[in-house]
Formats: C-alpha cells, structure tokens, sequence
C-alpha cells in the first residue's frame, strides 16, 4: 500500500528500512500510524517495530539523518524515540508475551512481527506496514483490521478477557478509539469490558485520566461517557459521576435524569469550544444535585444549593482523579458555583445592580460562563427551549450594555486600600477593608458611577462615620 505523508517522512521510512538491513533486522511501521494513515488521518507521530533492539535501530538512524535529532531512550522499556520537524517517531524492539500457569504477569522477551502483533489492544492498532526492501509498503494484517476499520469495528485480536485481564486500561481505550473515531465496539468485547470492569482498579489513575480527557476532548464525549455508564466501568473510578443517573417520582411526579442531561450539557458546550476545562465545568456543573435532592410536596423536585454543594465537591474530585490542583480546579469550581446566575437573570425586573454583580464575579470567565448556561437549556419541549434561548440572549445583550458604560468586568477599584492607608494614614487593618468594600458595593449598586471623584467622595463620608480624618 502507499503510505500517504510528507516526502521528508518518506525519506524516513526509506532510511529507517536501510539502517534495519544493516543491522541485520526487519522493521515495520505499527499500529496508530498506520490505522490513521488507511483513515486518512494526518498523525504526527509513527511507531517502529523492529526484530532486534529498538534503541540500537533509533541510533542507527539518527546518525545517518543531516539533522542528526538528539535520541531519548528508555533501557528498562527498549523504547527510544527522536523528533523531526514535530514528527515524533518511536521505535521498539517486536516483544512476545508468553503466560504461565503460576502467575498473572506475562514473561516478555523478544520476538517476531506477528508475537508483537498478538499483544496489540486491538485489531485496528495491529495493522503493520512492512519498510523492509524485499516487501516494502506491504500491509501485514493477521487479524483483518482492515475489515473492522472498512465496517467501524472495534474488536481484540485475542479473546477480550484475556486481552483485558491482561491490562485493563484496554477498556478505556476500546470505549475512547469509538469516541474519537466513531466506532462500535462488538457486544462480545463489550460485555467483556463490564465483566472485567473491576480490574480496572489495579491501573494507575493517571493513565485512567489520560484516556477519560481524550474522551472529553472528542467532538461528542456523550458517547465515550454513555459507554462508561453503560459498561458500569464509570461507577469503578468516577462514582459521584455515575450517581447522578436516575429518576425519581413521587405523587406521579419525577425529576429529569441529570446523567443523561449532563452528557447533553458536555455535547453543547463541546460544539462551542474546544476547551477541555469549560467541558469539565459542564460534567460537573449538576455533581451537587444527588446531595441536595429533595421532595416538596405539593410543589415537586429541587435541589436547592446544588451549585454551593457542586462547588465544594470540585477539590476532592479533581484530587481523586489525579486531575491538576491548580488555576484549572479554581476555574472549574468556579464555574460551577455560578452556572445558575446568567438564566437567573431571565426573569422581569432584573436591575443593572445585578447585572454589574454577575459581570464583577464572572469576570475574565463571563464568556465561558455564557457558554455553559446557554448549553445547560436542554428539554423535550421544543417550543421552551426556544423561549429560553430568546431571553437569555436578551440577558446578554443587556450585560453588554451594562459593561459598556459601567466597566466593571475587570474592575480595578478606583482607591486601591494603599490609597487609603495613605490618605488616613492607616496601617494594614479591619478600617481599610471596611472602607474598601463600601466603594465597591456601592459601585456595583449603582450608588454611586465607577471613577475617583464619585468614590473619594463616599470615602471621606464613610470614613467620617469611622472617625477617621483624611491626613
Ligand atoms: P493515539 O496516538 O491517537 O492516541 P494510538 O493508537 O497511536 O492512538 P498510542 O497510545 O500512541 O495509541 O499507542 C500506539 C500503539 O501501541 C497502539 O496503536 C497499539 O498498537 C499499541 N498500544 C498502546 N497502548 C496499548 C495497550 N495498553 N495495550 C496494547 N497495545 C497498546
Ligand atoms: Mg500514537
């Protein structure tokens, strides 16, 4: 087959089977690579197999480029690998794994093509194209990937409970490859992945992590998110997730499901934007409501403080999923306390004052925020997310209006509390804080307008009531 890329990665490969004929060895491109090449998928990255040592063959083929790319290598793994031009390539000795009766842990040694071909997750990833001289450009496919990439087939080449015994994160990689590419996992592997769900217990959190973000990185997370649930897989490492599914219904009444209506939320805000933290944000923004449900009779379901409670909730999640604890968390958090504030301004006689409110707390997150509120309008009925389209972009323009004569979104106070150390001579203290707050409530009230003059002049009457004279 032809391989489709760039003439220099061409060149590559030409070299790559070169440097392999010297040593004494064959090499084929493998897995990813070759999967998207037959997709028409640009990758930027190629695996190389070879049947002899891997780090040797980078070596070899790095002396024999002009650029001469720095080679990094892994002793312990046989890995090494160089970049060229942000083309990254891997190259690996082939491996045959070989199982005894009186452990779990399979013993490793070298191998051929078709060993390494055997242990690879799934038939679409065992694809090789040979680069030696003899066959070079040959499609080698033992277990007829090429037919599962033709029907969007995601299956093992070995029997699915071995391939998932073996390593479980297989079943987060068999649910992410029919995310990203639209795939159908077969039921035989599927029902594999629910029955070996519990091993996935024994993988790192930080490889479990990697492969959920790709997940939420896809163009429709809904679906990678749905086969978790479904495979009960989610409940074993994202349990709060998975709690939120379910109806409820007392007196004939019940509640949506915020499962199903969350994973709507992830899918709109994910046609907005491709940030992968707003797409946290919306995962997260309902992960209160279990907490708060409650009945009320004669009135229905509520959940009264879930974004209080959800807020609360994002430190722990993000720790016990080995997500970052950084400005990334705070945003998230964030988000999730306010997802309600934008829709509540729907209503009749909301006042400029709560517009300013909502500008200073959202700040330099208003757009995001928008965007998570507008995606969090989901019902069956047609005719009432249309309303509620329609007024919300009522309230934006309103905020626009609001920040185009207030200024408030990255508000600076107008006396800062060195100013009023200064002007009082105060040391650091509870006055200054106190004189602080009453400029700012009373801008974002609308008592007084946004400048110096306005608030040097409610300063010295505030301060006055302090008994504080200016110096
Ligand atoms: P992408 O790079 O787009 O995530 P990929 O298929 O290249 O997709 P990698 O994680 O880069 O995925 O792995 C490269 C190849 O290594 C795969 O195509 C597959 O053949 C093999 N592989 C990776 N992880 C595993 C695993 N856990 N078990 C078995 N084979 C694996
Ligand atoms: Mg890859």
């Amino acid at each position: 087959m032809d391989i489709v890329c760039s003439a220099e990665e061409l060149k590559l490969f030409e070299l790559v089977g070169e440097a392999a004929a010297g040593m004494g060895v064959s090499c084929y491109l493998i897995g990813g690579f070759v999967r998207d090449n037959l997709l028409g998928r640009i990758t930027k990255d190629a695996d190389i197999v070879c049947t002899g040592d891997g780090i040797a063959l980078a070596h070899a083929v790095a002396a024999m480029l002009p650029q001469k790319p720095q080679v990094n290598y892994f002793k312990t793994f046989g890995t090494a690998q160089f970049r060229l031009n942000g083309f990254d390539v891997e190259f690996v000795g082939a491996r045959k794994e070989s199982y005894t009766s009186d452990s779990r842990k399979p013993e490793v040694t070298p191998g051929t093509i078709a060993d390494d071909q055997l242990r690879r997750d799934f038939t679409i990833n065992a694809l090789a194209i040979s680069l030696n001289k003899d066959d070079y450009g040959k499609l080698i496919d033992p277990f007829n990937g090429i037919n599962d990439l033709a029907d969007k087939i995601i299956r093992t080449p070995l029997g699915p409970d071995i391939t998932f015994s073996d390593d479980p994160l297989r079943m987060m990689r068999a649910i992410r490859f029919a995310t990203q590419l639209g795939f159908t996992i077969t039921p035989e592997v599927f029902e594999a992945i629910s029955r070996n769900k519990e091993r996935i217990k024994i993988v790192s959190q930080e490889r479990i992590i990697d492969e959920f973000n790709k997940i939420m990185k896809a163009a429709k997370p809904s679906v990678g998110l749905d086969l978790l649930f479904r495979s009960g897989l989610l409940k074993e490492f994202f349990p709060q997730f998975a709690a939120l599914s379910g109806v409820e219904i007392i007196e004939g009444k019940g509640h949506k499901d915020n499962f199903y209506h969350t994973l709507q939320v992830i899918d709109n805000t994910a046609s907005k934007s491709d940030d992968l933290w707003l797409r946290w944000a919306a995962l997260l923004h309902d992960i209160g409501k279990p907490a708060t449900k409650a009945y009320e009779e004669g009135h229905g379901w509520t959940f009264h403080g879930h974004e209080v409670v959800g807020e609360r909730m994002v430190p722990r999640i993000f720790k016990q999923l080995k997500l970052p604890l950084n400005e990334h968390m705070k945003y998230v958090a964030k988000l999730v306390l306010l997802h309600l504030r934008p829709i509540s301004l729907t209503k009749e006689d909301i006042t400029d004052s709560a517009m300013r409110r909502l500008l200073f707390d959202a700040g330099e997150n208003l757009e995001d925020l928008m965007i998570l509120c507008e995606s969090d309008i989901t019902s069956k009925n047609k005719a009432k997310v249309k309303r509620y389209l329609e007024n919300f972009e009522l309230v934006k323009q309103r905020l626009k209006e609001v920040e185009e004569s207030d200024k408030i979104r990255n508000w600076q106070p107008p006396i800062t509390g060195d100013d009023i150390m200064r002007l009082f001579n105060l040391t650091p203290s509870r006055e200054v804080g106190v004189l602080k707050t009453a400029i700012r409530e009373a801008i974002l009230d609308g008592i007084i307008p946004n400048n110096y003059e306005a608030a040097y002049e409610l300063l010295l009457q505030k301060a006055a009531e302090l008994n504080l004279k200016p110096v």
